[in-house]
């Protein structure tokens, strides 16, 4: 399509078109469009970064679902991209990663040799065989990771994946088909399994009875591995990345949704945008959810349905973003908290929130040395989509505003009646504002059956179509995210030359 005059689309006869402007998407596009290609990103939302995106209200910035930033370490992709891509971020480090508040205790997550002191004062003696067990496996797994970050799609791929094996690696075969649950001891207490449950449920969607072994060591190990502050927040990534996509010659259209995908002779060739017209390029790389990808081939797809059908999401978020006034927030209260109010029973729904402070004196984050603070539950979307049927969903609004209200309030007393701004979110604001299907977020809870080889591969096995998101390998966060777009570029690089 040559661009309409008023079109948002302003690439003319396109290599890529990229579909959704998140952090893989934008991670794709920018490597894509620094190594020539003509790219065109389609974004529906005014802004970039998606669930990593930010949203401005009274002289607040508030982080809209991401809020812990990592990949900033030595061996860390953002870390990797911002030197790739000339960008610069400023991150600091943070210790504590968070602070875990379970079982009438306050657990500081470090990620140098406190974690361990802190680990035998909360845990106990008897639960050092799993930790060690746990940062095991872990070093393993960030050593592979690094070393082979995508999936094989070929033969050759599976030669070169099997090249890249070293034989400390074979350890980790003996993960395959467990849970982390298979390492916790027998006699764990309720505080130790509701920890590590909490703490899989933010980075893998699975508690420790369902989540993967590998990836789940992995997932336990961020404060290890190093989280990071950005002064702007989390979206500080795809705005940066943003810049990087116009700033190689790319193009990103805002406000532009690609409605379908445009299919001739088995092979993806284009997309519908909303007013009907095609954009056409000779590769597309689908950047949302993989159930949206889905709904997007329509009857065209098959096999895609299937496995989307039968992958165990149910997750979507509630939010409350609060903006505090100064003098509300102690001095030394940790940027990120994590609570479990009742360890022996379901998590999610409100029985766990995580919460996310701005830093003390960040003026563009909050004024007038205010703080703005992002606070998470976990919960189902089928809840959402019944009481929205059934006329119930301010009740249910407000049901759970209380919950998130208990959870500011175990950290700081009577801030939620001294915020001057109070806003709340639900799985259809998600579907709202980022289109994901049902309000999904997080990607796939990473089990056996979905992690690691066995999770969707960027390969959508649909000529002209590549995947990236994190709903496709290696799933969640940011970090996944752009792993998977740098996966997706790779493949579609290789393809163009
Ligand atoms: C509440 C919450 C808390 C989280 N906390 C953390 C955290 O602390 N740390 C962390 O690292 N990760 C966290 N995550 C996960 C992380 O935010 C995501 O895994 C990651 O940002 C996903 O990026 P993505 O590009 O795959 O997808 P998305 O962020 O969903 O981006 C997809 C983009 O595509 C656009 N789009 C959708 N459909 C179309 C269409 N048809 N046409 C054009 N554009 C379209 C959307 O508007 C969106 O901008 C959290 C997520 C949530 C929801």
């Amino acid at each position: 399509m040559t661009p309409r005059r008023g079109s948002k689309v302003r690439q003319n006869h396109p290599e890529v078109v990229v579909v959704g402007a998140g952090v893989a998407g934008l991670t794709a596009a920018a490597i894509l469009a620094q190594n020539g290609a003509k790219v065109q990103v389609l974004e529906r939302h005014t802004l970039p970064g998606g669930c990593a995106s930010f949203y401005l209200r009274a002289g607040y910035r508030f982080d809209v679902g991401a809020t812990l930033v990592s990949g900033f370490g030595p061996r860390g992709v953002h870390r990797q991209l911002a030197a790739r891509l000339g960008l610069e971020f400023n991150a600091a480090a943070v210790e504590p990663a968070m602070d875990v508040h379970v079982g009438g205790d306050r657990i500081s997550r470090f990620g140098d040799e406190r974690w361990k002191i802190e680990r035998l004062r909360a845990f106990g003696p008897s639960a050092e065989p799993f930790w060690d067990a746990q940062e095991r496996i872990a070093d393993i797994a960030w050593d592979f990771s690094t070393r082979f970050p995508a999936l094989p799609a070929d033969a050759a791929g599976v030669l070169a994946f099997a090249r890249a094996v070293r034989a400390r690696q074979l350890l980790l075969v003996g993960t395959i088909g467990k849970t982390v649950a298979s390492i916790l001891p027998a006699a764990a207490n309720a505080k130790l399994r509701a920890f590590v449950d909490a703490q899989l449920l933010i980075t893998a969607q699975a508690d420790a009875a369902s989540t993967d072994l590998a990836y789940g060591a992995t997932a336990l190990d961020i404060a290890r591995e190093g989280t990071f502050h950005l002064p702007l927040g989390v979206s500080e990534i795809a705005v940066a990345l943003a810049r990087a996509v116009r700033r190689a010659g790319g193009e990103i259209a805002y406000g532009t949704a690609a409605q379908t995908f445009v299919l001739e002779r088995r092979r993806v060739c284009g997309v519908r945008l909303a007013d009907g017209t095609e954009l056409r390029a000779p590769e597309i790389i689908a950047a949302v959810p993989v159930a949206n990808v889905a709904d997007m081939l329509g009857a065209a797809d098959g096999p895609l349905r299937e496995r989307v059908a039968v992958l165990p999401q149910r997750w979507g978020a509630f939010m409350a973003y609060a903006g505090l006034p100064a003098g509300i927030v102690p001095d030394g209260c940790a940027l990120h908290h994590q609570i479990v109010f009742d360890e022996c029973a379901p998590l999610g729904e409100g029985n766990t929130a995580f919460l996310s402070f701005s830093a003390a004196g960040e003026a563009q984050r909050a004024r007038g040395g205010g703080r703005a603070v992002t606070i998470s539950t976990h919960t189902d979307v089928a809840g959402w989509e019944r009481a929205f049927a059934a006329g119930t969903y301010e009740e249910r609004k407000a049901v759970y505003a209380r919950r998130l209200r208990a959870a500011l309030e175990r950290i700081v007393p009577g801030a939620w009646d001294r915020a001057d701004v109070l806003d709340t979110a639900t799985p259809h604001t998600f579907a709202a504002y980022t289109g994901r299907a049902r309000g999904l977020v997080g990607g796939v809870p990473q089990t056996p059956a979905t992690a690691n080889l066995r999770a969707l591969s960027h390969h959508s096995g649909i000529a002209g179509l590549t995947l990236c998101g994190d709903s496709v390998f290696p799933g969640q966060s940011t970090v996944g995210a752009s792993l998977s777009g740098v996966a997706a570029a790779t493949a579609v690089d290789a393809r163009r030359r």
